[in-house]
């Protein structure tokens, strides 16, 4: 637990389920006050708020794509006209669809990049003129993925996308961090969230990616949600343009595990 985020405010993107979700209980149950957004699961985000407000937490769930303006504004006006004001901005609503690339339409890359990446710069431009205006040290945390740095055939959009978060991350933590704003990334690797419900429902899919991951299982959205809520603590203070990988090793290459090559 960390004491120094009892009181605070946080914005959590697609937080209806999966990894959103359980960021969402994690910072409720650090005593924090938590804007849920969603965009299509009413249902989950609103029941979500209803048992983290009926645990005795400050929960509202809010509609809101976050690909557009209108939807970052909305979900920063939320925070201050439900909880008085904002100190943690996290942007990790996100979708994927396979496709090979040269079958790719446009309209998919845009639907992908829109979401994943200037979805992440809308929420976090939003989150840091308020910071700013405030005089407040903020802090934003952005999702990407393992495939931020591991090429993905057939998901060029999605990688795309997510190397993009990276650099850009990177790039707004250097530009205010005089600010004492603080922006990092996590990259979770294979995690069992409804995003992966159709891979993981076949046996031989679910093995391959095991086979992917040194540490043997695929992770839990509460392994991620605990990185969250350390980035959003104090206890992280002297981190920023950081990278956390949350992937049981994926990203080691596991290929090399028995030293071949
Ligand atoms: P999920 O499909 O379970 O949840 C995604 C959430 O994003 C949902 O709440 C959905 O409503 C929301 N969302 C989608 N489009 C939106 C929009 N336009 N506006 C607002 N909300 C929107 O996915 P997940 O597995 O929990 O993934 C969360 C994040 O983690 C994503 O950014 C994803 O790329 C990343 N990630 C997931 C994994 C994994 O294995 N699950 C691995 C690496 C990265």
């Amino acid at each position: 637990m960390y004491p120094d985020l009892s009181g605070k405010v946080a914005v959590v993107t697609g937080g209806s389920k999966g990894i959103g979700n359980a960021i969402a209980r994690r910072l409720s149950e650090e005593k924090m006050s938590v804007v849920i957004n969603y965009n299509h699961d009413r249902c989950g985000a609103e029941e979500t708020a209803e048992s983290l407000r009926k645990a005795g937490g400050n929960a509202v769930a809010i509609r809101a794509d976050v690909g557009t303006e209108k939807g970052a504004r909305a979900l920063l006006n939320a925070a201050i006209e439900h909880f008085d004001t904002l100190d943690v901005w996290i942007n990790n609503a996100g979708i994927e669809k396979q496709s090979p690339t040269h079958k790719l339409s446009l309209e998919d890359w845009n639907r992908i990049i829109n979401v994943n990446l200037t979805g992440v710069f809308l929420g976090s431009r939003t989150a840091i003129k308020y910071f700013l205006n405030q005089r407040k040290k903020g802090n934003i945390i952005n999702m990407s993925s393992v495939h931020q740095r591991i090429p993905w055939p057939t998901f060029a959009h999605y990688a795309a996308s997510k190397g993009g978060v990276r650099l850009f991350s990177e790039t707004i933590a250097l530009e205010y961090a005089k600010n004492g704003i603080r922006v990092n990334g996590i990259a979770p690797g294979a995690i069992n969230t409804p995003i992966n419900a159709e891979k993981f429902s076949d046996p031989n899919q679910k093995q391959s990616t095991l086979d992917l991951i040194p540490i043997d299982y695929i992770g839990k959205p509460e392994e991620v949600a605990a990185v969250a809520a350390w980035l959003a603590s104090g206890e992280s203070g002297y981190v920023t343009g950081a990278t956390i990988f949350v992937d049981g090793g994926m990203s080691l290459y596991p290929e090399f595990e028995e030293g071949q090559g």
